[in-house]
């Protein structure tokens, strides 16, 4: 049986709705572990914080690198600070595919089996052995907003994203809960590409009881 969806589309008029949320756009970038950015910006370097994300404690960094792949560069993608354990490539799927990288669909953090790159920085290159993804949508949310919503770490939602121009929903879209998160959707640069996202576009978090 097919059943009518309907969306209560005034719900995302309604600033002080908790299910409604912002839309962040995430464009390519790079998390580097200290070891690999010793290699590609000399031993010692430490980031130059350019701009404060929507996350806290976290930024974008003034460096930035040369992405290599089979079949082109990818230039001047933005490192992102702090550090991390690991490091890691995130690209979308169509800037993968122009530069000869297979970047699998991943959530960030979830390396392993994932392929490398080479990357260039101004005092060498590196080639990277794996930690190049394609990172799955996402939506972030402080503890106490999940709380409000009723929605746990991990949990999977629906989404339905309104722009000016096109709208459409987004399916399992897991939850990331914590201290240092704040309400914001991820999406990469082909999502937003798709929806022709700007800065008026929302999203309406729909709960579904069946998703844990
Ligand atoms: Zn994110």
């Amino acid at each position: 049986m097919i059943r009518k969806f309907t969306i209560d589309e005034t719900c995302l008029d309604d600033a002080n709705n908790p299910a409604v949320t912002t839309v962040g756009v995430s464009n390519h970038h790079i998390h580097l572990c200290r070891a690999d950015m010793e290699v590609l910006f000399g031993k010692g370097y430490e980031l130059t914080p350019k701009k404060p994300l929507t996350q806290p404690g976290q930024f974008a960094a003034e460096e930035t690198l040369t992405v290599v792949g089979t079949k082109a560069m990818i230039e001047k993608v933005r490192i992102l600070g702090p550090l991390r354990n690991e490091t890691q490539v995130e690209l979308s799927e169509t800037e993968a595919r122009m530069a000869g990288i297979e970047a699998l669909l991943r959530d960030s953090g979830d390396l392993e089996g994932t392929l490398g790159c080479i990357l260039m920085g101004p005092n060498g290159h590196l080639v990277l052995e794996h930690g190049v993804i394609c990172a799955a949508t996402h939506l972030h949310l402080h503890t106490d907003e999940a709380a409000r919503l009723g929605i746990k770490d991990h949990q999977r939602v629906d989404i339905y994203i309104r722009s000016d121009n096109k709208s459409g929903c987004l399916f399992d879209v897991p939850a990331r809960v914590g201290e240092l998160h704040a309400k914001d959707l991820h999406i990469d640069t082909d999502e937003a590409n798709t929806f022709k996202i700007n800065a008026n576009s929302r999203a309406l978090i729909l709960l579904n009881e069946n998703k844990q």
